[in-house]
């Protein structure tokens, strides 16, 4: 794949220019570039083999920037899509910590380095800094290579290629449904009603159950805690009920699924081969069902976790640190957290009826399936809410952040676009290079030249 330099015009260029910060490329030796090209060239055949299936066309570019979002761009009647390569690195660094179990405290360390860079693109400079600080003092005390080393397997690079190819048949299929409205309206029914189905409480009326108490021969304490219980649960509910329904009536988020859904398809059907390439080396395609749908649905949650931390800082955005302390949710975030854990329901419905080999059994994937899921939220999920949150909110820490911040306030000015480079210069440490993904070798030269200096 090459950079969106070489292949993207200059309007194309500009667009991306004026809306993402690159991050620094320290190094583009030949020998580096052959490691990414033999990792993304793969995936850039067959985008071109589905595209053909269409009769669409998209020139794919890789870009490196804070934004961690790959993204379909159509300017001048031609589709470009501009691949993440910093989206790539940010998952495969969630997959690690997570599947090989690393401590808190590394999550912690971790999630301040991509808090800082979600809070500076907000315009968060202070907190931005204190956390690029934070990361930069403690990523040293991070166990995630020994706890790696210990479980002995590299699934998480596996996972990480799943992952990035469906981001990017995501992208493609947005330029596919401009080209095949039709298409795009079937889909879109189908997914309007599943979330109609998606929305309705699952459990019985409160007459029901009364009854079925009753009948059960429950005290009267016992049926008034259950109904305490079940009218949360019902609250909860009406309001995901409202939400799915603003969901139904937007266009653009129900296109959302219709990609998901394209783009799983797509993704399954390039590991039903014999073998594929990574890193130049063969490698055999017959996993598992459970593996593919644990890639899948791991991509979801990693996605939802950096698409919570966008949501917070956006909603926080325009308001000033005491205003914040109080906290509130808000409708708006309320809809993106149901659109997002629908979106991944879904994904998890599709997979059970596309990704399950013959001799596999349902039931014990689904019970493996929710602990994934319940499993990511306490583990993933959790600390980057809570990270960020103290950044954001916490009253004690505000000394510490505006003092950090303080000295750097003298030497640079007003304009944003330096205060962002310094945030970005001071969170650009990279991560440890025993990574063993295309990037790796990148990360081993940067933190070379740094040794350097
Ligand atoms: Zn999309």
């Amino acid at each position: 794949m090459k950079t969106a330099e070489e292949v993207f015009p200059a309007p194309v260029l500009a667009y991306i220019e004026s809306t993402r910060f690159s991050l620094p490329e320290v190094v583009s030796s030949k020998q580096t570039i052959e490691i990414r090209d033999a990792f993304y060239d793969p995936f850039v055949q067959y985008l071109k083999r589905i595209g053909d299936a269409f009769g669409i066309q998209a020139t794919v570019g890789l870009v490196y920037t804070d934004m961690m979002r790959s993204e379909a761009i159509t300017i001048g009647g031609q589709s470009y899509i501009a691949h993440d390569q910093y989206f790539g690195q940010v998952i495969n660094m969630m997959n690690r910590m997570f599947l090989y179990g690393a401590s808190k405290k590394t999550k912690v360390i971790y999630f301040h380095k991509v808090a800082s860079q979600v809070l500076s693109r907000y315009g968060f400079y202070p907190e931005s800094t204190f956390a690029a600080n934070l990361y930069r003092e403690s990523r040293k005390d991070m166990d995630h290579i020994m706890k790696q080393r210990r479980d002995g397997s590299s699934r998480h690079g596996l996972y990480t290629t799943v992952q990035e190819l469906f981001v990017l048949l995501h992208e493609q299929s947005h330029v596919i449904f401009k080209h095949h409205p039709d298409l795009l309206n079937e889909m879109s029914a189908d997914v309007r009603a599943w979330l109609v189905d998606y929305a309705k409480p699952s459990r019985a009326s409160a007459t029901e159950l009364q009854a079925a108490m009753q009948a059960q021969g429950w005290s009267e304490v016992e049926q008034t805690e259950f109904r305490e219980q079940e009218a949360a649960y019902m609250a909860s509910m009406q309001l995901r009920t409202a939400f799915c329904e603003e969901i139904v009536s937007r266009k653009d988020l129900v296109e959302e699924f219709c990609c998901d859904q394209l783009a799983l398809i797509n993704v399954l059907g390039y590991f039903a081969g014999s073998t594929y390439r990574v890193h130049g080396e063969k490698m055999r395609r017959d996993y598992s069902g459970t593996d593919k749908i644990t890639a899948v649905l791991l991509c979801f949650l990693n996605m939802r976790t950096l698409q919570m931390m966008e949501a917070m800082c956006a909603l926080e955005k325009n308001a000033d640190f005491l205003s914040r302390s109080q906290g509130s949710i808000s409708a708006t975030e309320g809809v993106y957290e149901t659109f997002y854990s629908a979106r991944l329901h879904r994904a998890k419905d599709l997979c059970y009826d596309l990704a399950l080999n013959d001799d596999e059994d349902a039931t014990s994937i689904h019970m493996q399936v929710s602990r994934l899921m319940d499993h990511h939220t306490d583990e993933i999920f959790a600390m980057a809410e809570g990270t960020l949150r103290r950044l954001l909110y916490e009253k004690e820490l505000r000394p510490e952040i505006e003092r950090v911040f303080e000295p750097l306030t003298s030497e640079i000015t007003d304009n944003q676009h330096l205060k962002r480079t310094v945030t970005a210069m001071l969170h650009l440490i990279p991560d440890r290079p025993e990574d063993g993904r295309t990037t790796s070798k990148k990360a081993k030269k940067r933190s070379r030249n740094g040794k350097k200096r």
